[in-house]
């Protein structure tokens, strides 16, 4: 079959073979089918979609694409944890140290924040010293050693993914759920871990902005993960409020560490508590409800803060600043937003305040641009919260103090008053 032949196939709403789509994804990595025709199959894709059969194919192609992680010598109970991002989220800092202490084999590859989501390993590097960058074995090593470390992607990681995914963004074929499901799949495949928990978000400052998107979404990456011989589970989360009340990465890791001194937000607690159970139920073949217990409890007595020590310093970071947060970058200027009325919050929109972030100098705009680790926003009062005119909405912590004026009218922008109270959404919607 020519390429042209498989366009048409698909256009047709026909399911592709193996060797199709082979021919397809080695063509793409080859640069032997030109941008132009796997462009036109992208989009007859995202108009006709894709069996199970298909998107499970597509993922494991992929991932073979390019290096493949083995972490058999580290056993059967390697477990991965991936969001599809969101604003604020830093659960992953609190969920590998917690489940690495727990029995958990943790080999964490995350990417750096991009747009108005933040990515693990900036956040990570706000630590004095913190080394992301480790070769394949050096990370099993450390996590042989520790349980966990959390890197960077390096190495050749599934190019055949990075060549359609470059073509989605500049062709408008991102939003099709069997490619979403396949691209992120293929990356977690190619990861290694036997057992993998999806946090599939939804809302405002989600990839995918409503519920039922959002199930299919994880339905999707679920079965493909389960064709491929992974233990896999998605948990459905809302993201129409910031997870915790820190956004930017310096920031984030403080809250991170009152989590795991058994403080922090209630949210994020529970969050955390909710994959992290699922982590250990899949890794460990434990009862849900114990290993919550057991996740609750390491949380309490310091177990999961002291692992962190350990990863930190393992990782070359000062692990005095898992004791003494306060030891972490700050900005040279916190500015307070105060309300001017009064009223109930009824609406944030997290990807607005995640921009506003960003202009504080917390994110990039585009890929390679440079952030500044101390940069962010602390909020004071989130959906629901009654406040009264002058109180504090938020802290805005940057060193581009002419930024200031535009980020308070950004920040203003992002939040809806009411008179009334919104309606109380959960946290966590459904595990599938
Ligand atoms: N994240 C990915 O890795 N791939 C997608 O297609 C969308 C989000």
């Amino acid at each position: 079959m020519r390429i042209q032949d498989l366009i048409e196939k698909k256009k047709q709403g026909f399911a592709h073979t193996s060797e199709e789509l082979k021919m397809l994804l080695d063509g793409a990595v080859k640069g032997t089918v030109p941008d132009y025709q796997l462009s036109a199959w992208l989009m007859a894709v995202c108009f006709q979609g894709m069996t199970d059969a298909e998107i499970s194919e597509m993922t494991d192609l992929m991932a073979r694409s390019g290096d493949m992680t083995d972490l058999t010598s580290l056993g059967e109970g390697t477990v991965d944890k991936h969001s599809t991002g969101g604003v604020g989220d830093k659960t992953t800092l609190i969920l590998a140290p917690l489940v690495a202490s727990l029995g958990g084999k943790v080999a964490k590859m995350s990417g750096r924040g991009l747009g108005f989501t933040g990515g693990t390993v900036d956040k990570l590097e706000s630590i004095p010293g913190f080394c992301t960058e480790f070769s394949s074995e050096e990370l099993l090593n450390i996590v042989q050693k520790h349980g966990a470390c959390m890197a960077g992607q390096s190495g050749n990681l599934t190019p055949a993914d990075k060549k359609l995914y470059a073509l989605r963004d500049v062709t408008a074929t991102v939003d099709s759920i069997p490619l979403i499901a396949s691209s992120i799949m293929s990356k977690k495949l190619a990861a290694g871990a036997k057992s993998i928990v999806l946090d599939v978000k939804t809302g405002n400052g989600a990839f995918m902005k409503d519920l039922a998107s959002a199930e299919q979404l994880a339905e999707k990456m679920v079965t493909a993960g389960k064709m491929r011989g992974r233990n896999v589970r998605a948990v459905l989360t809302n993201m129409n409020v910031p997870l915790g009340f820190a956004v930017g990465n310096a920031l984030e890791v403080k809250e991170a560490i009152d989590v795991l001194q058994g403080k922090g937000p209630a949210d994020l607690k529970e969050l955390t508590l909710v994959l992290g159970a699922q982590m250990l139920a899949l890794a460990l073949g434990e009862d849900e409800r114990d290993a919550r217990i057991r996740c609750e409890r390491a949380l309490r007595d310091g177990t999961a803060l002291q692992k962190f020590a350990q990863i930190v310093e393992a990782q070359g970071g000062d692990p005095s600043c898992v004791k003494n947060p306060e030891r972490l970058p700050t900005a040279s200027t916190v500015y307070e937003i105060r309300a001017n009325k009064d009223g109930y919050i009824f609406a944030m929109d997290c990807a607005l305040i995640g921009k506003t972030a960003t202009l504080l100098g917390a994110g990039r705009e585009k890929k390679g641009d440079s952030i500044d680790l101390c940069a962010g926003i602390l909020l004071a009062k989130k959906t629901g919260n009654y406040v009264h005119k002058g109180e504090t909405l938020a802290f805005l912590h940057t060193n581009r103090v002419e930024k200031l004026g535009e980020a308070e009218w950004m920040y203003r922008e992002a939040l809806t008053f009411s008179d009334v109270p919104p309606e109380k959404e959960p946290l966590v919607y459904k595990i599938i």
